[in-house]
């Protein structure tokens, strides 16, 4: 229910109790850029670039933090705010090593910029977002070059230790949204703001290596990072947005349900993310559901079942396989009673498929032998 009206750009729009300029905005289909804002965190209004002008405040305030209140008078993209957006873009690519830009005097860097990656997407003087970044977006969007401040150079060189996520702190914007994801989303506290002024850096447990800290590898982290400051190891140099089908689906590996997005290029999935938008999980995924896809494509995956006979297994068809149990369980359950067999289901299966077999179990079989392989 609407408690009152702002107006945003010479147009009445309701809000909502307790809303934010920038949630307020959203809700009326009004973008405002932002770099550091993380949905569902305590909004830190560290990054700046989601400022507004508001008729009656002498300075420009930033939308994630600021409540709306009836009757505010909002610019999104005044000439003040647009000059102001520049200035701090310009700021963040004049710090470390942001070099997919240029110098403003190439035409069309982002063309540019994908005619290298496209050339050698592994190779290591190439960010590792690949063209999956924020800040790029914004910095063409509102013509930032990074030429603007004296270049701070990279103090920190990219953790590359870990098998499964890369760190190049020459990306980082320290807008802090791996810290919040961390630590307020997944709540792992695995990671924290380290060190101060220029020397500021992202660290785990006393600035370790990821895999030396209390890191669970749930990768919450590089979901949340807007720039190629964090980047998938597998992914890098195979994944873009928009070379691959996204396909939504549920994790294969535990009772839990989490949905995701397979990020699927020719025929094979080379990234999953969580989905934001979906219960239970909201995003989040541990280590197995965002990392743990390589299975599918094993060649030891068993393709039919398999029976023993004299000791030696031979494959079987799923018809031959399900009599032969069926049979078993029959005779057993004959001569010894029903306590005499157990099921146990396997981690992957989905709650249904758990549901059905203890359904089978009690129900069928008249015993409470059941249980759950917590394993995988
Ligand atoms: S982090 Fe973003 S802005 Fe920086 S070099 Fe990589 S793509 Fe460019
Ligand atoms: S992978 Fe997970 S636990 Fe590790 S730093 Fe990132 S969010 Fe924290
Ligand atoms: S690693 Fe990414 S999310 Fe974390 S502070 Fe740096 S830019 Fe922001």
């Amino acid at each position: 229910m609407s408690d009152g009206t702002i107006v945003i750009n010479g147009n009445s729009h309701p809000f909502k109790p307790g809303q934010t300029i920038l949630e307020a905005a959203e809700d009326a289909g009004i973008p405002i850029p932002t770099l550091c804002h993380l949905k569902g965190a305590t909004p830190t209004g560290a990054c700046r670039l989601c400022v507004v002008e508001v008729a009656g405040a002498r300075n420009l305030l930033a939308s994630c933090s600021t409540p709306a209140e009836a009757g505010m008078e909002i610019q999104t993209e005044s000439p003040t705010v647009v000059r102001s957006r520049k200035m701090t873009l310009e700021l963040l690519l004049s710090s470390g090593n942001h070099d997919c830009i240029d110098d403003g005097s190439v035409k069309d860097p982002k063309a540019l910029f994908d005619a290298r990656a496209e050339a050698d997407g592994h190779s290591e003087h190439l960010c590792p977002s690949w063209g999956d970044c924020k800040l790029q977006e914004y910095a063409l969007e509102y013509g930032a070059t990074g030429t603007a401040y004296p270049k701070t150079p990279p103090l920190y060189p990219p953790e590359l230790k870990n098998p499964l996520i890369i760190r190049d702190f020459s990306r980082c914007i320290l807008c802090g949204r791996c810290v919040q994801a961390c630590n307020e989303v997944q709540v792992n506290e695995a990671i924290s703001h380290g060190y101060r002024g220029a020397e500021s850096k992202i660290v785990a447990l006393g600035d370790l290596p990821l895999s030396e800290s209390s890191c669970v590898f749930c990768g919450e982290c590089i979901q949340a990072c807007p720039t190629g400051a964090l980047v998938e190891k597998k992914a890098k140099g195979i994944w873009r947005p928009w070379d691959v089908e996204t396909i939504r689906t549920t994790c294969p590996y535990c009772g839990v349900g989490c949905q995701q997005t397979l990020h699927v290029k020719e025929g094979k999935i080379v990234k999953v993310t969580g989905d934001e938008e979906a219960l239970p999980n909201k995003g989040r995924l541990c280590v197995k559901g965002r990392f743990g896809y390589d299975f599918i494509y094993s060649e030891e995956r068993l393709k039919t079942p398999l029976i023993r006979e004299d000791g030696e297994l031979r494959e079987a068809s799923w018809d031959e396989a399900l009599d032969l149990v069926a049979d078993k369980l029959k005779t057993i359950i004959g001569e010894s009673g029903a306590d005499a067999v157990a099921g146990v289901s396997c981690a992957r299966s989905i709650n249904e498929d758990s549901y059905q077999m203890q359904k089978l179990f009690r129900g069928v079989f008249k015993t409470n032998n059941i249980d759950h392989c917590a394993r995988t």
